[in-house]
């Protein structure tokens, strides 16, 4: 997972590095690894990227350093291969285009074959991103111009991509053909109904709102949109009929603001929440979230149940989010750092407690024993998605199928290993009707196993990094 952002304003008629951090700020919740932006000022492209959160990389001064217009950022959350600076993106390249810089969201699941096939044709690459295989890729094209170039690279790709690039001039968007990760597009306007300032790309609408920018609608999937001087081209590059929207950006990924497809994320949580609440009822004091993340579903829960809902545990906010840490050890620790629980809402209560969902299943546990420590008399809990079975290969933290612990326990077992006295998944046929979007335009590869793009084992991408 990562956060894209992009800006075309007219010649100083915005600050491109002032909103991209804005909007990169906005989307800090899609990576906290690295953040990085390219600008141009009409001229040429400058990039600025390191390791951290936005506001540790950028401060006023590098901002000033950064003038033009037109702009891209990314923030990053790596998954498996290195989390170093040298995968930081937008990545940046000089080719026939002159000055091209790309940031991209998603996982390419046909990246090693076209970069061996691009290695053996003299390509040479600097980093262990899939995300370079399509610079070079729009490189090689190089008597096409670059939106000629980039739809003959986006028909090679497969897998999950959402990605903007900017030149000198031009700023591109585009969503692979199933649409598996977000993006949309809004315009800055001078005043209400005003002029257009500029024109913006983002991973999701929230990033639009903070900037006070109006949401125009979401980059279509096979959709390129190209925005220069001449205004905004769209492109249909691919047309399926299939769409595979990722159900775990309204489970977990997306911002409780956002909305996606035309479906508020908090609405669609609370929703989530009260089918859960339907499919097994229970006999309960008191429904509290895992904090942040279960907080819109137990909201839902608890208003369809009519049992009061509390805060129950408490998260200090200054630690980033416990599964971004490598390894297991530092991640308990994090868990813990991270949680207390509120004893006067606990001590002697029967609790429900709803997370967003269950991966390895730390969180759970930690949850679970300090609600236990803090006296609670029954702790029953509630997960407001279906058991998480098989490995993401679309830009999700899971590629390992070892690692999910729903994959080799039953239900029962994963009760009794994060000691629960109930637990309670969602059914997929309820998380279909909570999110009211028809299952074939849904990817749920990670509840059901079908993967909407094939993806061969070998697929494990060992040393390749996801964007
Ligand atoms: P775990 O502790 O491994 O069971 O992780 C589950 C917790 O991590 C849940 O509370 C989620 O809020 C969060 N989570 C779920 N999926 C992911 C993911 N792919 N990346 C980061 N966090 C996640």
């Amino acid at each position: 997972m990562c956060g894209v952002f992009g800006i075309f304003g007219g010649p100083g008629e915005v600050n491109a590095a002032s909103l991209t951090y804005m909007g990169l700020y906005a989307l800090q919740h899609r990576g906290q690894e690295s953040a990085g932006m390219a600008v141009s000022d009409g001229d040429s492209l400058q990039l600025h990227k390191e390791m951290g959160l936005t506001a540790n990389v950028f401060d006023e001064e590098i901002i000033n350093r950064l003038p033009g217009s037109l702009a891209i950022g990314h923030v990053r959350y790596s998954t498996t291969g290195e989390s170093s600076i040298i995968n930081a993106q937008p990545l940046l390249a000089h080719c026939s285009k002159g000055a091209v810089a790309l940031a991209h969201n998603g996982n390419l699941t046909n990246a090693q074959e076209l970069r061996r096939e691009l290695e053996l044709g003299g390509s040479v690459f600097q980093t262990t991103t899939d995300s370079e295989v399509v610079i070079n890729l729009i490189a090689r094209f190089g008597k096409d111009d670059l939106q000629t170039a980039t739809i003959r690279a986006a028909k090679r790709l497969r897998g999950s991509y959402a990605l903007v690039i900017l030149a000198r001039d031009k700023l591109i968007g585009l969503r692979d053909p199933l649409g598996i990760r977000p993006l949309c597009l809004g315009r800055l306007a001078d005043g209400a109904a005003g002029r257009t300032k500029a024109y913006i790309l983002a991973s999701e609408s929230c990033a639009l709102s903070n900037l006070g920018a109006e949401f125009l609608r979401e980059v279509e999937p096979g959709e390129m949109v190209v925005i220069d001087q001449a205004g905004l081209r769209s492109i249909k590059f691919a047309s399926r009929r299939r769409q595979a929207f990722c159900v775990f950006e309204y489970i977990y990924f997306a911002r409780p603001d956002t909305f996606l497809a035309g479906k508020n994320v908090h609405e669609v949580r609370k929703a989530i929440g009260a089918v859960l609440a339907g499919e097994a009822p229970v006999e309960a004091d008191v429904v509290i979230p895992a904090p942040d993340s279960g907080t819109s579903a137990a909201m839902g829960f608890a208003a369809a149940t009519g049992i009061p809902f509390e805060i129950g545990l408490i998260k200090n906010r200054y630690v980033g989010r416990t599964f971004i840490q490598p390894a297991q050890e530092a991640r308990e620790l994090g868990v813990r750092i991270k949680l207390n629980p509120v004893e006067s809402v606990i001590r002697g209560r029967r609790v429900v407690v709803i997370d967003d969902s269950i991966v390895r299943g730390t969180t759970s546990a930690t949850m679970v024993r300090l609600l236990r420590e803090a006296g609670a008399r029954e702790v029953h809990l509630y997960i407001a998605s279906p058991p998480y079975l098989h490995p993401c290969y679309y830009g999700i933290d899971t590629s390992q199928a070892g690692e999910l612990v729903a994959a080799t326990h039953t239900p029962a077992e994963i009760r009794d290993l994060v000691g629960a006295d109930t637990l309670h998944y969602l059914s997929l046929q309820g998380l279909l009707r909570a999110v009211g979007t028809p299952g074939q335009k849904l990817c749920a590869a990670c509840f059901n196993g079908k993967y909407p793009v094939p993806v061969q084992q070998e697929v494990n991408l060992p040393e390749a990094s996801l964007a």
